[in-house]
């Protein structure tokens, strides 16, 4: 059988090396170009590829497709492929059927990492043999390819566009943390289709499996009727109590008759509250112990560039939140505010309504830093809301800003609500020069 594997990167580099593995004939195809790195693997594993385009006969005659989710559904390759009756799956459907091992798969439109990562450390702490794979870092395929054991548990966090391409895989546990508006560009900016997407994750479940919601998410329970759930559902909330799930009652998290203190966490804010319970209902269905569970909790830091607190320098707390790339995430960024806060926002806009910020920057902001290539429409949003808003183009211009500006007692928080590819490599690239920018004269006093 010959297999398209249609982009090279992370996950099709993953895909394509499992398919080899299974004895397929398979072909790479990019219409960019593709990256050193994964060059040399492809090479390596003696596996064909292109670059620059796509032999579109050649895509044509194969029996199967296994589409990366950075390609939208609309691109012509994939809808010439779909035009000619060629399945087109993801990834993750086609590592699935390689492999016995259970999953835990998590998705949701933020926390996702956060939640995907606590999950693994609990699993870790408890013994069990667990891997953690999919949109966090090394691809599922390429760990049911080259692993030498596959471990009892695969962790795997998912994103929207890695669940459209799954037909017949089927989680042991699935977890929808929450559905707010992001990537509404590639679902014909309509949110039920985004919304649908996110549902696919319970799909194939059946009363053995299970598949564990936020009670409090609004679009959940507004789709939860309608979208006939077999799996054995489990509902967590931070509003209070909640039958046969988990939830916050103000003080501590309760869950199967067991508790832990919320004060006794390290990560905060509410967000990390929901997102600590998803992971104790996760991992006790998975059969882990309370006590493991409750010592990750205690002990789990968090991840980097998701509210990281960078330092604390002449009484000015720094935090890079750069992978708050939409509004929601910045919401709760916000939220969490405890001191005055100078916020550090702006970016390439993904079509955001800022009107749900309004009222938490009224409350907690103190100035608004804009960092953008075009940073019009975040000012015309907050001018008059905000008491000052800085008009800046590059890293160093507000890092300057915000050192000149802030005093004993204040928070500078970077969480942009917007993607970082106008000025930044990626959210990385824009967190790590931020805490540069921080500790680069960390030792001197505060320019003021
Ligand atoms: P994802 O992998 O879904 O992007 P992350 O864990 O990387 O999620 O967090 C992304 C951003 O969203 C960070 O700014 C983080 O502080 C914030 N965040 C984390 N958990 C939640 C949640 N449950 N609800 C809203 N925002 C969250």
């Amino acid at each position: 059988m010959t297999i398209t594997v249609l982009g090279a990167a992370e996950s099709g580099y993953g895909s394509a090396l499992l398919a080899k593995k299974e004895g397929f004939d398979v072909f790479v195809s990019d219409s960019g170009t593709i990256a050193a790195e994964y060059k040399e693997k492809l090479e390596e594993a003696a596996i064909r590829y292109e670059e620059g385009g796509h032999s579109m006969d050649k895509i044509l005659r194969s029996e199967l497709i296994i589409k990366s989710p950075g390609i939208p559904e609309r691109a012509a390759v994939v809808q010439a492929a779909l035009g000619e009756g060629i399945r087109v799956i993801s990834e993750i459907e086609f590592a699935g059927k390689y492999t016995n091992s259970k999953t835990i798969c998590i998705t949701g439109s933020n926390g996702k990492t956060t939640t995907t990562t606590l999950i693994y450390e609990i699993m870790r702490r408890a013994g069990k043999s667990a891997e953690v794979v999919g949109n966090i870092g090394q691809s599922f395929a390429q760990a049911v390819a080259t692993l030498d054991k596959q471990p009892d548990w695969y962790v795997i966090e998912l994103s929207s566009f890695q669940l459209d391409g799954m037909f017949d895989f089927c989680a042991d546990i699935a977890l929808l943390l929450n559905i707010t508006p992001d990537h509404l560009d590639r679902y014909d900016y309509r949110m039920q289709n985004y919304i649908d997407s996110k549902f696919r994750i319970t799909r194939n479940q059946t009363k053995q499996e299970y598949f564990i919601y936020n009670a409090d998410d609004q679009q959940t329970m507004m789709n939860f009727p309608v979208k006939k759930i077999e799996a054995t559902t489990v509902p967590f909330s931070t509003k209070g109590f909640v039958l046969k799930g988990a939830y916050f009652d103000g003080e501590l998290l309760h869950c199967d008759g067991k508790s832990l203190l919320a004060k006794d966490m390290i990560i905060k804010g509410e967000h990390n509250i929901a997102n600590a319970l998803a992971a104790i209902v996760a991992t006790m269905k998975a059969g882990v112990d309370f006590e493991d569970i409750k010592h990750t909790l205690q002990t789990f830091t968090g991840v980097e560039h998701r509210l990281e607190k960078v330092a604390e320098i002449d009484g000015v707390e720094w935090i890079n939140d750069s992978k708050a790339t939409n509004v929601d995430s910045v919401f709760y960024a916000l939220g969490a505010m405890t001191r005055p806060t100078i916020w550090i926002a702006g970016g390439t806009d993904k079509g955001n309504d800022y009107t749900v910020l309004k009222p938490l920057a009224k409350e907690h902001c103190k100035a608004l830093i804009c960092i953008g290539v075009d940073n019009t429409k975040l000012m015309a949003a907050f001018e008059g809301i905000v008491p000052a808003v800085y008009d800046t183009h590059s890293l160093e211009d507000t890092m300057r800003v915000a050192k000149e500006i802030a005093v004993e007692g204040d928070t500078v928080l970077l969480s942009p609500a917007c993607a970082s590819f106008d000025l930044f490599k990626n959210y990385e690239d824009r967190g790590r020069q931020f805490k540069n920018g921080v500790m680069s004269d960390a030792s001197l006093s505060m320019v003021r």
